[in-house]
């Protein structure tokens, strides 16, 4: 059974060549995006931060930036690129710790819920397909709420209707909610860099409509056959430029 992921849907709707380099040539290149980069140390962090609780071992702020800073320094390779030259590694390597300093302060001490999973892999059979994710950290609140949570260290902070709109962690929603204890989900996104929580739910009408929604959206790339590239700001954190002459074009 073919597997996909919200990466793999992202990707094409982004541009259908880069889909065709990364999903169906296979293409491997070393090439991260800063940008990337700091989210993966972060949520590594975060990800240490909660297994700690999990264990009763309580990790103070200072560890845990010990921890992102270490993580940083052994990960850091000479493929990472700085798009945005106006900014230095420093400069984001400065927002992944302010981001996770202004999470500590404001969850600490990290016992509004019961933690159920962190990095939760999930399979949502779907048609002909199975679809699979990641849930950064599944909680259970007291009341008996599930809640999905995923951390952002976008730049930009989502309008209300994005959220609304989200399907990634409503998907992550249908892989759990044949569980026997889950009643009632709210999806939660952390916008770390500022500091921001959004809160949204999804009904059963709304999941069910996704799931119709899901299988086009994968049929439709199934049907293509033509991948052709499109142009857009997102070709300057393409790891494909120098194959693709579209994407070499634009800068
Ligand atoms: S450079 Fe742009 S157009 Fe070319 S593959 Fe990448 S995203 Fe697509």
């Amino acid at each position: 059974m073919e597997i996909y992921s919200y990466s793999h849907i992202n990707t094409f709707e982004n541009c259908p060549l880069r889909y065709r380099y990364r999903y169906i040539d296979r293409i491997k290149v070393d090439t991260k995006f800063v940008e990337a980069f700091m989210g993966s140390r972060v949520h590594k962090s975060l990800e240490k931060l909660y297994r700690d609780d999990i264990w009763d071992k309580e990790s103070s702020l200072k560890s845990l930036l010990d921890f992102y800073h270490s993580n940083w320094e052994k990960n850091w390779h000479d493929s990472v690129i700085i798009v945005r030259k106006e900014y230095s590694r420093e400069h984001y390597r400065e927002i992944g710790r302010r981001s996770l300093e202004q999470y500590y302060k404001r969850y600490f001490p990290f016992d509004q819920t019961e933690i159920r999973a962190l990095e939760k892999r999930i399979e949502i059979p779907l048609d002909d397909f199975r679809f699979v994710g990641y849930i950064d950290r599944l909680s259970r609140r007291v009341d008996g709420t599930y809640e999905i949570h995923d951390y952002k260290t976008s730049s930009r902070l989502p309008l209300k209707h994005d959220i609304d709109e989200d399907w990634q962690l409503a998907i992550y929603q249908l892989g759990i909610q044949e569980w026997d204890d889950v009643n009632d989900v709210d999806l939660i996104w952390h916008y770390l860099v500022f500091d921001k929580e959004f809160r949204s739910k999804r009904s059963p009408e709304t999941l069910e409509n996704l799931k119709r929604e899901i299988v086009s959206k994968i049929n439709d790339i199934k049907d293509t056959s033509d991948f052709e590239p499109k142009k857009s700001p997102l070709c300057g954190w393409c790891a494909y430029q120098n194959l693709c002459s579209a994407g070499k074009r634009s800068f």
